[in-house]
């Protein structure tokens, strides 16, 4: 098991109101899979990523990452968690905007301490697997927003994380770049990568061999599912 969540609850208190953004979840998710998170806006689907991840604290629960409970760790604990075993991929890319690809990739070996030869090499290596090698030099500014969240997928994957957590990929992107995305985030899969990933795109929650719908801060299904094959393009 990798990742086991029990009984966990988010609970938000908004100008007096409580708001109970995770209800209850429990879950658990092997090694290797590949999830995909649905569910209408406001169902607790980042909150989720947010608290799985370690991003943020659960109110009451349990969370075990690798078997070790990592919801009682304090913030130094979660960062060092986080750097060496989680990626992350978000829907606005959150890139370095006067920074060069290879910079950005290179970010999270800087906060783990690698040297510059190394961060050099392995950022060259992830923004090769992107397929953009021909693009080390550019800052975001210059790169469509497809080739932005392939740079941003290099960023979650040069630690080597075993577990990848993205928000909605391809939310800014166009159609053609969105299946670059699908078919990238397939074969990072297929290479044992665990993702984790909420879409409210069914074509791209189709690549997932796992489906779960979230309401009202609970899940309400969670089934298996055979991973489709994006378009070629
Ligand atoms: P989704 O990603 O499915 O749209 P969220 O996890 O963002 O849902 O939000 C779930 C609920 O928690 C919503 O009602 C949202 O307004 C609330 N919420 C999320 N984050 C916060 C926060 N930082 N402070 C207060 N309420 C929040
Ligand atoms: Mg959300």
């Amino acid at each position: 098991m990798l990742l086991s969540l029990q009984n966990v609850s988010k609970l938000y208190t908004l100008g007096g109101v409580e708001i109970r953004a995770l209800d209850g979840i429990s879950i658990q998710i092997d090694r290797g899979e590949f999830v995909a998170i649905m569910g209408p806006s406001g169902s607790g689907k980042s909150t989720f990523l947010q608290v799985a991840s370690t991003l943020a604290v659960p109110t009451s629960g349990s969370i075990t990452l690798n078997e070790r409970e990592v919801s009682a760790y304090n913030e130094v604990e979660r960062a060092r968690l986080r750097n060496k075993y989680i990626g992350f991929i978000f829907q606005q890319f959150n890139l370095l905007a006067r920074t060069t690809a290879q910079a950005n990739v290179e970010l999270p070996l800087i906060y783990a301490k690698v040297s510059a030869s190394e961060r050099a090499r392995r950022a060259k290596e992830m923004l090769e697997l992107v397929g953009l090698s021909d693009r080390v030099r550019n800052t975001p500014a210059q790169l469509s927003g497809g080739q932005q969240q392939r740079v941003a997928i290099a960023r979650a994957l040069v630690n080597n994380p075993e577990l990848v957590f993205a928000d909605e990929p391809t939310g800014n992107l166009d159609s053609k770049s969105g299946e670059d995305i699908k078919n990238l985030l397939t074969k990072l899969n297929k290479q044992g990568r665990t993702i984790i990933m909420v879409t409210h795109e069914l074509d791209v929650a189709e690549i997932a061999g796992r489906l779960i719908f979230f309401r009202d801060g609970k899940i309400i299904s969670d089934k298996k599912q055979k991973k489709k094959q994006g378009k070629k393009v």
